[in-house]
């Protein structure tokens, strides 16, 4: 008999009751340093009580009122985070996929109110992951995510990561934008190289195209700086984020800037929850603490002692991980082709740390932005202990 539960999930054996900080604690009372946060989700680990507070408060004024009406909370997120990026305008969604739907549509209606309807065509990146959607996955196929759903959407064409000659090669008259995860996420936790960037955005301004990047992992503080994009000294036209975001509160955003966005007048999109009050009040105190001063240097200031200690890892058990990557609270280890990335995560869970697996064979670290070096010790400490019983187990 199926589960009352859809078992869309391959679950590990786990039950969590309870969070604080950067630890989580399971039915039986036993904690675990949490370097997943979902999947990056808990920017400020569990139950920040700042946000909390903001939103016990909200909740107790105002939980819905549609999109017709104004909110103070909304409005002011929205003008601070378009005063904190490149963006001039600002729609938010439920969710990362949401977010990203729009800017596909935002793109296509760009040139079709051009009179250019004909550039339709988004170039994505092979082994990216965009969300669920149909949409979506017709930009991030893999045969277990699409088997069985077609017909796909038409519109995207595929190149392998980080390779400037294959981009340059698939632009068409057809194209309308470059896709890219700023940070692959799902994908092993990989950064494109800053040529890559730099091809992606000359290519760009020569064939008249859109930058439109997926920050909904990477983005929100989670490389060290508010988006990843500040790393490699460009900015794009339009960029959804989400995870992050809300720290654990369902909320995702479409950034984009005023040229790209004017054409999205009124009733050419809508949410019924997106921008709601509840979210809103998280938005805003989410980004107190991110504004703050100095909070940015001091995650990059953690995350360089996280990634030495991942370094040291990666180097102590050459038979199980092959390469250490990654940017600020974003960091991955890639295991040797031969280990079975998901049994080891087990053996770390039972060690006491919570980490995650992607693509490529990559063990996942994204730790909350606020866990200290005490805390990152303590995770690491049970990532070596978990890597010497898992040795033990192939001798
Ligand atoms: C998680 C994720 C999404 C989808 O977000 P949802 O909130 O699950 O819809 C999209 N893009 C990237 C890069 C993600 O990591």
């Amino acid at each position: 008999m199926i589960q009352s539960v859809l078992p869309v999930y391959n679950t590990f054996g786990l039950t969590f009751l309870r969070g604080e900080g950067a630890y989580l604690f399971d039915e039986h009372g036993k904690h675990y340093v949490d370097f997943a946060c979902g999947y990056g989700v808990n920017s400020l680990g569990h139950c920040h009580p700042h946000v909390v507070t903001a939103l016990k408060e909200q909740a107790d004024k105002v939980w819905h009122i549609s999109n017709m009406f104004h909110h103070p909370e909304r409005e002011r997120l929205a003008d601070r985070l378009t005063s904190a990026s490149f963006a001039d305008t600002i729609f938010f969604t439920n969710s990362g996929v949401e977010a990203w739907e729009l800017g596909l549509k935002m793109t296509r209606k760009y040139f079709s109110a051009q009179g250019k309807p004909e550039k339709y065509r988004m170039i994505c990146i092979s082994e990216a992951f965009h969300g669920r959607t149909m949409g979506a996955i017709s930009a991030a196929p893999r045969s277990y995510m699409i088997d069985g759903f077609g017909p796909l959407l038409d519109g995207f064409d595929i190149v392998p990561f980080n390779d400037i000659a294959a981009l340059e090669k698939a632009i068409t008259p057809a194209t309308a934008a470059i896709h890219i995860e700023t940070v692959q996420g799902e994908g092993g936790i990989r950064p494109h190289s800053q040529a890559y960037i730099d091809a992606m955005v000359a290519l760009s301004q020569k064939h008249d195209l859109l930058i439109f990047l997926d920050e909904v992992q990477c983005g929100m503080g989670r490389t060290g700086k508010l988006f990843a994009y500040e790393h490699f000294g460009f900015t794009p036209d339009l960029l959804c984020t989400a995870k992050g975001i809300g720290a654990g509160f369902p909320l995702g955003a479409l950034f984009a800037t005023e040229r790209v966005a004017k054409h999205m007048v009124a009733g050419t999109h809508g949410s019924t929850y997106g921008g709601n009050p509840l979210a809103m009040a998280v938005g805003n105190a989410v980004l107190d603490v991110m504004l703050a001063d100095g909070f940015f240097a001091d995650v990059e200031r953690r995350a360089q002692h996280l990634a030495e200690g991942l370094q040291n890892l990666a180097a102590q058990f050459p038979k199980l991980y092959a390469v250490h990557r990654g940017l600020g609270m974003m960091q991955g280890v890639q295991c040797q082709p031969d280990i079975p990335v998901r049994k080891l995560i087990e053996v770390m869970h039972g060690e006491g740390v919570i980490s995650i697996p992607a693509g490529n064979n990559t063990v996942r670290i994204l730790p909350p932005l606020i866990i200290s070096e005490k805390e990152i010790d303590e995770g690491i400490t049970a990532m070596h202990h978990a890597s010497q019983k898992f040795m033990e187990t192939l001798s």
